[in-house]
């Protein structure tokens, strides 16, 4: 199929852009990548008159580290910039470690980080990341600038926090600490696919070796990124061994209700979570860099 007629202004500044979306407001979409838009327009699973184009807006693209030891990535950013960048390798090796799971090489080199998080697809990567680091994202209208923890930006199946009159500019993540390790892990069909389940994990040890914060993030599995907070729990406080691990994942399926669709039934997606928490916390427990 292709998309119903639209009209395409690609604005230079962030400003014109604001002002574009307010003067247009439901008649508009922006486009970043148009790696989801393009499929939606397509099945004309959306039509609007006017397509906000986002790609010259040079401001909106480009990884920083600040000196508060945060890492900030412009939403523009495009996913393959992220994948490749020696900064984000080093600052945020579990951002680094989920980039290459993302659809295949194509469609990072035209996808965009700010795109992915916009789109809140309930299966994919990049928001499971934000939640599991507490990264910020920052939005912005012409009425001002708000930070939005990644907690409170997924509100359901491809829906977020963001009013209409707002772009998400920019992902802060807090700086990554000298005893944390991470895990992560996946499984769809084929690679390239979207998840039918995955987790993303951080491990915080304290100074006794002891395990400090543990995010343990479920991602495919529900409406929105979630955190298993039962399996958090098992795991905090303990050495890490075997038997801790098997705990927190035999917990990984409290208070989770997978969905079910053509691709698994909710009972296999639970019995993922388990397996996958399990593998993804050995994966971090076995990681003798921190
Ligand atoms: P676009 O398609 O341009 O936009 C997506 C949505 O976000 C639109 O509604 C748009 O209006 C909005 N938007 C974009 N930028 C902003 C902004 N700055 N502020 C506010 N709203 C904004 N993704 C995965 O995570 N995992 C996968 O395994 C995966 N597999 C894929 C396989 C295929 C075959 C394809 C085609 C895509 C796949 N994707 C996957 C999606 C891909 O990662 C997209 O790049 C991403 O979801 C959207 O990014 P984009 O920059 O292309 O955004």
């Amino acid at each position: 199929m292709k998309p119903a007629p639209f009209d395409h202004v690609a604005p230079e500044t962030l400003d014109q852009a604001l002002a574009l979306l307010v003067e247009y407001g439901d008649d508009a979409k922006v486009l970043a990548g148009g790696q989801s838009l393009v499929p939606v327009l397509a099945l004309r699973l959306a039509a609007p008159a006017w397509l906000i184009d986002l790609n010259r807006i040079a401001s909106l693209s480009g990884i920083r580290e600040l000196d508060s030891g945060e890492l900030a990535i412009g939403a523009l950013t495009r996913q393959r910039m992220v994948e490749r960048s020696d900064t984000i390798a080093g600052a945020n090796p579990l951002l680094a470690a989920a980039m290459p799971w993302i659809a295949h090489a194509q469609i990072r080199n035209r996808g965009t980080i700010g795109g992915s998080l916009a789109h809140a697809d309930p299966a994919a990567e990049l928001p499971a990341i934000c939640v599991a680091c507490d990264a910020i994202l920052v939005a912005q209208s012409r009425s001002g600038r708000r930070e939005i923890a990644a907690a409170n930006f997924f509100r359901g199946m491809f829906e977020t926090a963001l009013a209409a009159d707002e772009l998400l500019t920019e992902i802060r993540f807090p700086g990554w600490p000298a005893r944390r390790t991470h895990g992560f892990l996946e499984v769809a069909r084929r690679h390239g696919d979207f998840a039918i389940c995955g987790i993303a994990t951080t491990v915080d040890r304290g100074a006794a070796g002891r395990i400090g914060d543990v995010r343990i993030v479920a991602f495919g599995v529900t409406d929105r990124p979630i955190r298993l907070a039962a399996a958090e729990q098992a795991l905090t406080g303990t050495t890490g061994g075997g038997n801790a691990i098997h705990a927190a994942a035999a917990a990984a399926a409290v208070g989770l209700s997978p969905r079910s669709d053509h691709h698994a039934s909710s009972e296999y997606r639970l019995e993922l979570a388990q397996v996958l928490t399990r593998r993804a916390l050995t994966q971090a427990l076995q990681d003798k860099t921190a």
